[in-house]
């Protein structure tokens, strides 16, 4: 076990990704003080929460799920920058991971049929090298033993959706945005969606557009974090 740690720390950065504590030897990525005390959101133990009550009226879900909460300059924020900014899609599975193992202790059973992630526009993927919603959703679908989808459903516009816009204008900029290549693979199944952040839910909203007239779909959500509106 020594040597495969030794190999690890060479691999890794040995710093928490949240705390920026050093990490001792059996710990990987996040120290065990974050693991515990980072803030979860613990909504699939309620299920009317407010990233639910987020989507009331907009975008019928199934399960509203997201890890953690966000905090501005937080440390799950930290976590968040380290996963996009500094190339960690490994952080990313490693987080899938660490959440399926809380979703897995519940009684709740997730009858999803197959895990998407919400997709990035090509040039965009092209620029980062990969798409970290894609990363926490290969952890969490390897975690909960659920197939992982990444081609059915894809990014056709680069437009941001996280604008300042009120809400009747993002709502004319969200149509579009998202196409179904493989309409097929999505009927009569329970998609979960995967996203790495959640805000607004315009995005959601807006992958929700292109999915909503797939016969028999249903659509549950999990996000590493969501910004609780104050
Ligand atoms: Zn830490």
């Amino acid at each position: 076990m020594t040597l495969i740690n030794d190999f690890l720390s060479l691999i890794y950065p040995r710093h928490c990704e949240a705390c920026a504590n050093s990490l001792f030897k059996h710990e990987t990525f996040i120290c065990n003080h974050c693991r515990l005390n980072l803030p979860k959101s613990n909504y699939h133990k309620n299920t009317e929460n407010e990233l639910s009550r987020t989507f009331a009226g907009r975008v019928p879900l199934q399960n509203s799920l997201c890890f953690y909460l966000f905090e501005k300059n937080g440390k799950v924020q930290k976590l968040l920058h380290a996963i996009k900014y500094q190339n960690q899609k490994e952080l990313a599975l490693f987080v899938g991971n660490l959440y399926a193992k809380d979703l897995e202790k519940e009684e709740t059973i997730y009858d999803f049929d197959v895990i998407v992630p919400v997709p990035l526009h090509y040039k965009k993927l092209n620029a980062r090298g990969f798409n970290q919603s894609e990363w926490f959703a290969k952890g969490l679908a390897g975690g909960l033993k659920k197939p992982l989808d990444v081609s059915s459903f894809e990014r056709t516009q680069e437009t941001s959706t996280q604008t300042k816009k009120k809400k009747y204008q993002r709502w004319e900029n969200v149509e579009g945005i998202f196409s179904l290549k493989n309409k097929q693979a999505f009927i009569n199944k329970h998609i979960l969606l995967v996203d790495d952040v959640i805000t607004t839910g315009a995005t959601i909203e807006a992958a929700w557009m292109a999915l909503k007239d797939v016969e028999g779909i249903t659509l549950s959500v999990a996000s590493i974090a969501f910004a609780e509106r104050k």
